[in-house]
């Protein structure tokens, strides 16, 4: 069941998606050759109780609870990273994706960071996924359901020459992280039923992930770090965003870098 949320419980979001934002500024910061994941990972921790906000990642149920207040995926990684001893290197795209509850509501963001110098390839697979990200924001107020913007969007990828990672999709987000809809990124036919309308109240993570090879992906045997099949580098950009009256509002703006030259 799908829970419209108030103009003020939005707010509430908004003060929860501050301090991803925050913690992804942090890790901006820190990102550079030499520092280990576990070292990120640390950090937002500090960073979340220092603000008094609780961790949504850690502890998420799964074979093994997960261990870690966010997910670092670097590269070929996908999503859902376990932060530990690796070691970040010059031209790695880091893809980092954390969460908290504040005051009783939650946020939820992810972006794909280039360390240093980056080769041409991965610089345009990031162009395409944060572009997938914004047309998806952008059409929200355009289009009356998400399946209407699923489909554009995912156009827009495969004739820039990418996939859309169709496993994993995005989510409503209220007083718990993941709630009602789901929000594929790619849709077909089929479930036209899950379809939904895009009206005010409405409050969605939308997180593309796109590849440059192939959509396969595999589970690796710590039971949560996914990878591309085909080893093909990976990125994956996501915003926690609220339906109002006045259009889409991100509530975890400013993560990410500002060079995001396609919003608006
Ligand atoms: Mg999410």
């Amino acid at each position: 069941m799908i829970v419209l949320k108030t103009p003020d419980e939005i707010e509430l979001m908004r003060l929860a998606g501050e301090v991803v934002a925050d913690a992804h500024h942090l890790i901006e910061e820190m990102l550079a050759p030499g520092v280990t994941t576990a070292e990120l990972d640390a950090a937002v921790e500090a960073l979340f109780n220092e603000r008094g906000a609780t961790p949504l990642f850690k502890g998420y149920p799964g074979e093994v609870p997960f261990p870690a207040v966010s997910c670092i995926s670097v590269n070929e990684e996908v999503v859902h990273g376990i932060p530990g001893e690796r070691t970040i290197c010059e031209g790695d795209i880091v893809s980092f994706d954390t969460g908290c509850r504040l005051n009783g509501w939650c946020a939820d963001a992810a972006w794909t960071y280039p360390v240093g110098k980056m080769d041409a390839a991965k610089a345009d697979l990031l162009r395409v996924g944060e572009a997938a990200l914004w047309s998806s924001i952008n059409e929200l107020p355009r289009q009356a359901t998400w399946f209407e913007v699923a489909r554009i969007v995912s156009q827009q990828v495969s004739r820039a020459g990418f996939c859309l990672i169709e496993d994993f999709v995005g989510h409503g987000i209220g007083r718990e992280m993941h709630e009602d809809p789901q929000v594929p990124s790619v849709v077909d036919g089929e479930e036209a039923e899950t379809d939904f309308a895009l009206e005010p109240g409405l409050v969605l993570a939308i997180e593309p992930m796109v590849t440059a090879g192939t959509p396969d992906v595999v589970l690796c045997d710590d039971y949560w770090t996914v990878e591309t099949e085909d080893f093909s580098p990976c990125v994956h950009f996501e915003h926690s965003i609220a339906m109002t009256d006045d259009g889409p509002v991100v509530l975890t703006a400013g993560v990410g870098r500002p060079c995001t030259t396609n919003q608006g």
